[in-house]
């Protein structure tokens, strides 16, 4: 596919511009088209499909437009578990050519297929997520999402290597090295979660190297929510300018969404996923704009098509045009996932709503852990956060005091805070762990 070179110089070419710029009713009859194909595969393959759809008394046959995929029924993780590992695929198990598998924490894992059609459109969605980002044909991309069975290293790897670039697979962990190859090899761009960025510039920092001034330029950061006040530290640490990246691996890993040089959103690729938001108490679609949950069907996937997937990923859309030229629409930063939230004293709370506050806080570093225990009949959570610099037991306290009073005027709930010394905090090296579930620990 043809990089075309824009005029402004500020704008990075586009991978697939007479795509990614397709007039927004011309793109809905393509979705219109290609909703109707999904959903009438789906029904003839997959034994699932057509129980629920009959169970919803609905047919492919009654998408008349793309509205009418209100009447057909969600798809939840249980329905991938409940067929596991291979009752959700559309296509026999011989013509695939790649599984993942997510490591679920209880139970079975979820299983996904791919044929190799699926594996060519992920590494071109994906290299059209790099070029949106600002990557450009010949750049290194050091590559820290974790290869395996986790969807971010041969997803991010294959998109790199289509759109011209240089990829160094390293996967996670052994983060010395990880700064000594940045280095010696001159990476311009970072792959990794936003948590495994921050912990790669603080081991640098221990090297006594600074990022800053190494080449990096951009960096792709996915796979866990986080907030603006931490992609302002993250920028800060390693002088890159950080992007957003959206995906998961039931709709087909990462490249579903990314940010643009406007980093006001991020772009869902609309030829490929038809976007709806619910509301996820009442399940009806909510209109363009208002915030709840993302639901995504799939337009071209052959392996594992998948109706109404409702992601507990909170979220709002956006039709409005955006500065870079492309008309598709824009997933707005997810707030949080509604697996995640926590409901401290009858007050509704995401992980990213604290870590926002931490982060925007002078003399803190951007490490945390929200824990959780039980006190009598109650469940109390105490924020453990680092500081940037030792402190004295009283500086400690004030500082402690500091973070709960702000936690309570931006978030609107009373927590315990302990600020921690630097390094106590544990590193990610992956996915962070936010939330530490002290509950069920045995009592001492
Ligand atoms: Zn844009």
């Amino acid at each position: 596919m043809a990089i075309e070179t824009t005029a402004r110089a500020s704008q990075a070419p586009m991978f697939d511009p007479g795509v990614e710029k397709t007039p927004r009713p011309a793109l809905a009859s393509l979705q219109a088209e290609r909703l109707r194909r999904t959903l009438e595969i789906a029904y003839a393959n997959v034994p699932h499909y057509r129980k629920a759809f009959d169970a919803a008394g609905v047919k492919p046959a009654d998408l008349k437009d793309r509205g009418d995929i209100a009447k057909f029924p969600f798809t939840l993780k249980t329905d991938l578990r409940d067929n596991y590992p291979f009752g959700m695929f559309a296509v026999p198990r011989d013509t695939l050519v790649r599984l993942h598998a997510s490591s679920g924490t209880t139970g079975k894992p979820t299983v996904v297929g791919y044929t190799q059609g699926d594996i060519d459109r992920w590494s071109d969605l994906m290299a059209r997520c790099f070029a949106c980002a600002g990557a450009r044909p010949g750049d290194i991309i050091h590559n820290a999402y974790g290869y395996g069975l986790f969807t971010g290293g041969l997803g991010a790897h294959y998109g790199g290597e289509r759109l011209g670039c240089t990829v160094v697979p390293m996967s996670g962990g052994g983060t010395e090295r990880q700064v000594q190859l940045i280095q010696d090899f001159g990476a311009h761009v970072l792959c990794a979660t936003p948590s495994y960025a921050l912990n790669i510039a603080e081991v640098a920092a221990g090297m006594g190297v600074d990022l800053r001034k190494s080449s990096l330029r951009l960096g792709l950061f996915g796979a866990e929510p986080w907030s603006d006040a931490m992609r302002g530290s993250i920028e800060a640490r390693l002088g890159l300018k950080a992007v957003d990246l959206y995906g998961l691996s039931e709709i087909m890993g990462p490249g579903v969404a990314c940010e643009c040089g406007a980093q006001a959103g991020l772009h869902g690729w609309e030829d490929h996923f038809l976007f709806e938001v619910i509301d996820p108490k009442t399940l009806q679609p909510l209109p363009m704009g208002e915030s709840g949950e993302l639901v995504i069907t799939t337009l071209t996937k052959e392996a594992l098509p998948m109706i109404r997937y409702r992601t507990r990923d909170i979220t709002r859309l956006s039709d409005e045009a955006c500065a870079c030229g492309r008309t598709h629409l824009r997933i707005m930063r997810v707030t949080g996932r509604d697996d995640d939230m926590l409901i401290i004293r009858g007050i509704n709370v995401y992980p990213s709503q604290v870590e926002a506050v931490l982060v925007a806080l002078p003399g803190l570093a951007p490490h945390y852990q929200l824990v959780l225990s039980r006190e009598g009949a109650l469940d109390a959570v105490t924020i453990e956060v680092e500081a940037a610099s030792p402190l004295a037991e009283p500086d400690r306290a004030r500082k402690a005091a500091e973070v709960a009073h702000h936690i309570k005027a931006m978030v609107g709930v009373t927590c315990a805070v302990v600020v921690k010394s630097p390094g106590e905090v544990p590193r990610s090296q992956g996915k962070a762990v936010r939330v530490r579930d002290m509950r069920k620990a045995p009592q001492r």
